[in-house]
């Protein structure tokens, strides 16, 4: 029994370990986090800590902000390497002008085309990007060709729900959140350091 089991785990082994031998390769990868669960957005911050640990540069830009202040920009603001720009007009069912969101969104866009074009940003969160192209407020295809184009050691993070089949095509790594459960519906408000 003992030994069928450390046969096995050494197979296992042997074989993971050829597999990290394997994979060689360093470059800056595009990270999608997509589906109707929570942990999208907070699963990019725990990469921009991770970043930051590194003392790695990093932008943030937020293409949709709800009106409630987070413990993430209290925490960022304090932040050396960190800048953060968003798109300050609220959540698009509060405003109701699309003509006001759409300029809004090339703005914060023309502000992200700067960091993707910045070497010396090492990685980029484009949070709640996904529904500016799904809105149709920004080309999916000028993004795309930004992503493209970007300095090739930089790494960019995606948040938002149903992203565009464009977006799941260019990003290297895809994550689908899935809505198992939320504590919402069970009438429980957003908690500090939890949801906001
Ligand atoms: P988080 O920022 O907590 O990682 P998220 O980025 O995955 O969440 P968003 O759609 O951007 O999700 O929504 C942000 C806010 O809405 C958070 O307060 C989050 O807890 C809440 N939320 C996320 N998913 C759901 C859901 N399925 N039902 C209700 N509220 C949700
Ligand atoms: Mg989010």
């Amino acid at each position: 029994m003992t030994n069928g089991y450390k046969d096995r785990m050494q197979r296992k082994k042997v074989h993971i370990d050829a597999r990290i031998q394997e994979a060689n390769i360093d470059k800056g990868i595009i990270v999608l986090l997509t589906g109707n669960g929570k942990g999208k957005s907070s699963s990019a911050l725990g990469m921009v800590c991770r970043a930051l640990g590194y003392e790695l540069q990093v932008a943030i830009v937020k293409f949709l902000k709800g009106t409630q202040a987070t413990g993430e920009d209290a925490f960022l603001a304090k932040q050396e390497n960190v800048r953060i720009i968003s798109m300050n007009t609220g959540f698009t069912w509060d405003t109701q002008n699309q003509e006001f969101d759409k300029k809004m969104a090339l703005e914060t866009w023309q502000q992200a085309e700067q960091y993707l074009k910045d070497k010396a940003i090492n990685l980029v969160v484009l949070d709640e990007l996904t529904y500016m192209i799904n809105y149709k407020y920004l080309d999916e295809q000028v993004i795309l060709n930004t992503l493209n184009a970007r300095p090739k050691n930089q790494h960019v993070v995606i948040t938002g729900r149903a992203a565009s089949e464009g977006l799941i095509k260019i990003a290297d790594t895809v994550s689908k959140i899935a809505d198992t459960k939320h504590a919402f519906r069970s009438n429980i408000r957003a908690q500090k350091g939890i949801d906001l």
